[in-house]
């Protein structure tokens, strides 16, 4: 690293992945190929088409290869892309559309693929959610193979150069990063991609730094050179100068011992200095996550958003996949128990499959429950497999966005016809499942005494039970500062959860973006949670700062805050009491 300081350039990004990665770069060319657009007269259609399908042919069988040879290595799970690239390919419209290209325009195969990227493109460029808008990615991919197997181009798999590297690249599929040699590869930076794509996942689950979203950072220019890549800040700086790269070691250090002496206390009893004991569990999307949590000294899941697997494809997964999926995940965590959350989609999540006739509020319309309510068999199908999976492990259903009474009561009408099919089937169950609400409306926690007694147990979404009741968009970058978790009627909203579950003898859990957070640890234990789930890299620190306190004293700090009138005057109390009495915990 003894570059010239006038070399050094900084690249801003996403931190989707954490950690420090010291190395050199690789530039990987996944971009796309250079194809030229060519007439070839009515008389060419023909050959054209065929070329086109045989192309999408071999592309399928590289695919079912492919799948075959990760089955045996990785599991499974993991496969859930090579399926969507499956169903891409699978679509009748990208035939269709490519085919009707060369006719009309009476050009080769490539350059009608090209035309109907394109169109996609624009399609995708127009959808507002932007899980949604990152899936074109996976559309680039298919239509990138089907061109080199069309070129004779192969799709090498990413390797590294024998020392310490970090991968950059337009983009990275699923695929490159299962394929990769994890132990060379240290990092991995794209150009496009977002916090929630399926590739930072698996970066995540593979606890390899990620940073994506940086503009120009696949110049082939700039492979082998030396680099750094700051999965927390956001960033990857090439060709650091001496003071920088310095400063990085020391910094990628101090992460890795504060985090390695974290995780050396994972295993500890999440419990209070005066023996009080609560639940600390991980959120989970995919079952590769769960050895996450255990190694991080999570006690099984609190919260298994299960949309991942119903996204971005045509059709819903049948129940015998559902199955196989949700037992995964159940494995991974065993013997801890998994709280599996029914679909919570639409919203900011969309499905391919179904028309929400172009909502003007999506966060208000046909979301989560009410959504699965209006679809019986498709909610029966998920229960179902759920319900098998109970019979094997310690499972637990969770029904999002409850506002009242009557939809808690339909869910249950309509689980308690799914274990009817199940009886008839022959299939086992646990017949004493245990059935949770989520309380992220307002009207939920107006409702908390009646529904404590149809349910057992409450978990907060404090995510959406923030966006409702402060009515702030949770995706609007613009009102970020209004996003309030201390706001005094989040606060209220919390104790009367917490006091009406107790005062019905259920356990109160929180499941949100809150509950990963040092700062309010204090507080929500002082209010009396039962149970705080949460990103499984958070929980060695929420257990560490738990540790430290005492039951008594956090409710002091509690009835403090909720002494307060405005967010801000709570916040700046909290930190006070935080520093006064915590203060080795925050270093
Ligand atoms: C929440 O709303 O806090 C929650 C955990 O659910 P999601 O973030 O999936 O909406
Ligand atoms: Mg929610």
């Amino acid at each position: 690293m003894d570059s010239a300081k006038s070399d050094m350039r900084l690249y801003s990004g996403v931190a989707a992945s954490p950690g420090i990665a010291v190395g050199r770069m690789r530039v990987i060319d996944r971009r796309r190929l250079g194809v030229d657009e060519y007439e070839v007269g009515e008389a060419g259609v023909s050959t054209e088409i065929d070329r086109l399908k045989g192309a999408i042919v071999r592309t399928r069988d590289e695919l079912e290869l492919l799948k075959e040879q990760l089955r045996t290595t990785i599991g499974d799970e993991h496969l859930f892309f090579i399926d969507t690239h499956l169903l891409i390919l699978a679509d009748e419209r990208l035939f269709a559309e490519a085919a009707a290209n060369i006719e009309s325009g009476l050009i080769n195969a490539e350059g009608a693929l090209r035309r109907t990227l394109h169109k996609y493109r624009e399609f995708f460029a127009g959808i507002d959610d932007p899980y949604l808008r990152e899936r074109i990615s996976d559309v680039e991919t298919v239509i990138e193979k089907i061109l080199r197997n069309m070129t004779g181009e192969p799709h090498a798999p990413i390797s590294h150069d024998g020392g310490q590297t970090i991968i950059a690249a337009h983009d990275l599929t699923p695929a490159d990063i299962l394929q990769m040699d994890r132990g060379r590869i240290i990092g991995i930076v794209t150009e496009i991609g977002g916090r929630t794509s399926h590739s930072s996942i698996l970066a995540r689950a593979f606890e390899l730094p990620a940073v994506v979203g940086v503009d120009g950072i696949a110049d082939p220019l700039l492979s082998g050179s030396p680099a750094i890549l700051d999965g927390i800040g956001g960033c990857v700086i090439v060709n650091p100068d001496r003071d920088t790269f310095l400063d990085y070691l020391q910094r990628k250090r101090h992460y890795e011992y504060v985090e390695s002496e974290l995780l050396k206390s994972a295993s500890l009893p999440p419990e209070t200095l005066d023996g009080h004991r609560i639940l600390l569990r991980g959120n989970v999307e995919i079952p590769e996550e769960g050895a996450s949590v255990l190694r991080h000294g999570g006690e099984g899941a609190g919260l298994y958003r299960t949309e991942m697997l119903f996204m971005n494809r045509p059709e819903m997964p049948a129940e015998e996949e559902q199955y196989r999926v949700y037992s995964a995940m159940q494995q991974a965590v065993a013997p801890h128990p998994l709280t599996i959350r029914t679909l919570d989609a639409g919203g900011d999540k969309l499905l391919d499959g179904i028309d929400l006739l172009g909502e003007q509020n999506p966060a208000l319309g046909m979301r989560a429950i009410r959504l699965a309510l209006s679809m019986p068999d498709e909610f029966k199908k998920q229960l179902r497999a759920i319900l098998r999976v109970s019979a094997g492990g310690r499972v637990a259903i969770m029904f999002p966005m409850i506002s009242g009474l009557e939809e808690l009561r339909r869910a249950r009408a309509l689980l308690a016809e799914a274990m009817g099919e199940l009886n008839d089937a022959g299939h086992a169950y646990d017949r004493d499942i245990r059935i949770g609400i989520m309380i992220e409306i307002p009207s939920a926690v107006v409702m908390a005494d009646q529904l404590a007694r149809e349910a057992d147990f409450f978990s907060v979404g404090t995510n959406d039970l923030i966006q409702y009741s402060l009515a702030i968009d949770r995706t609007n970058e613009h009102l970020a500062a209004m996003f309030q978790p201390l706001h005094p009627a989040v606060l209220r909203s919390l104790r009367r959860v917490v006091e009406t579950a107790h005062e019905a003898g259920i356990d109160a859990c929180i499941c949100g973006e809150m509950a990963g957070d040092p700062l309010y640890l204090p507080v929500l234990l002082g209010l009396g949670f039962d149970e705080l789930s949460m990103g499984a890299t958070s929980i060695p620190r929420v257990k560490q700062l738990l540790r430290r306190c005492t039951r008594e004293r956090a409710k002091e700090i509690a009835e403090a805050c909720l002494g307060f009138s405005t967010a801000a005057e709570v916040e700046i109390y909290l930190k006070s009491a935080i520093t006064r009495y915590f203060a080795e915990s925050f270093d």
